[in-house]
């Protein structure tokens, strides 16, 4: 069963069991696809939907097409009328998750086939992932991350994602939450859908963005409210593994996990093996702001419904 009754696809509103694309595209053979996944808060006082820092996530979305060279791109305003519309259509008066696809659809084409170039666009409702509040426990891969010479992780394309399912599957079945991985030169990457920080003698430290990661918006978000709301600056390096197990607090953030604290790595606690004062001070402040509780930067929120709620 849907969760949801309509998909955008190629710009119209859809059923949601309409929205198919053909087994023999390059989207399905080669993994020719690339996405974003963003986040609409709901805020019930406010009667609205409050979508994160979307035109950052549109841009990425045309960065993504062009790096693997789609002959077409989409115009930001008009992939924002889409999503807009798309979530109306579906009524979405809760936390809401939006995931949107461009891709190459050409009948049976070629590995270099450039076009057609489909859209399609699910908003469904997703609340806060299981454990944050609690953290969780990690490890660190024996698998490497891709690198920006073979599969760019600073692009969004779907292919890149088995690299992460490798790794974290390997540590589900080892008996932990998530997983890091690290660089082929053996340094600190990302988790296979989040960019990570750690806190080093009440210094947040973060990968740089040569590190083999993708260019996170919410990275960049966290360095912001540390240096506005904490008066923390983020130093971002090379961080190496055992680093890892030396840091007072760690968490991972990204769109879907939001701020999500590490609480051990390898087994190694951290800290006193619960949520540290940083990592929870921040998570309060980002659901603030996300969720337009309080009205700092509005620049980085869409509200969907507009002053009527309707
Ligand atoms: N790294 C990877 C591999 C991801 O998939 C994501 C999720 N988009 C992130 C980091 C976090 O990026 P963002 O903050 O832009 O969602």
């Amino acid at each position: 069963m849907a969760a949801v009754k309509y998909m955008s696809l190629n710009g119209k509103v859809v059923p949601t069991e309409d929205a198919r694309i053909h087994i023999l595209s390059p989207a399905v053979k080669y993994g020719t696809n690339v996405f974003e996944g963003i986040r609409g808060y709901w805020n019930a006082g406010q009667k609205e939907l409050h979508i994160f820092k979307l035109t950052e996530h549109l841009q990425r979305l045309q960065f993504s097409m062009k790096v693997m060279r789609f002959g077409d791109t989409f115009a930001v305003d008009y992939l924002r009328d889409c999503i807009l519309e798309l979530i109306k259509a579906n009524e979405l008066r809760e936390d809401t998750y939006i995931r949107l696809f461009a891709y190459v659809d050409d009948f049976d084409g070629e590995m270099t086939a450039a076009g057609t170039v489909g859209m399609a666009i699910a908003a469904t409702p997703k609340g806060r992932r299981e454990k944050a509040d609690a953290g969780v426990n990690v490890a660190v891969s024996s698998w490497q991350r891709i690198s920006d010479n073979s599969m760019p992780p600073r692009i969004k394309c779907v292919a890149n994602y088995n690299n992460g399912r490798l790794a974290w599957m390997q540590a589900k079945a080892d008996g932990y939450d998530n997983v890091i991985l690290l660089t082929q030169r053996g340094t600190v990457a990302e988790g296979p859908g989040a960019c990570l920080y750690i806190v080093r003698d009440g210094v947040p430290i973060t990968s740089t963005v040569a590190s083999d990661i993708l260019e996170s918006i919410t990275r960049r978000t966290v360095m912001q409210i540390f240096a506005e709301y904490a008066n923390k600056y983020t130093v971002e390096r090379d961080i190496g593994r055992t680093e890892l197990y030396a840091a007072e607090e760690a968490f991972y953030c990204g769109t879907g996990h939001e701020i999500l604290p590490i609480v051990s790595i390898d087994r190694h606690p951290l800290g006193a093996a619960k949520v540290g004062p940083l990592t929870q001070a921040l998570w309060e402040k980002y659901q603030a702001l996300v969720r337009g509780e309080t009205p700092d930067h509005p620049e980085w929120r869409t509200p969907v419904y507009g002053e009527s709620g309707s």
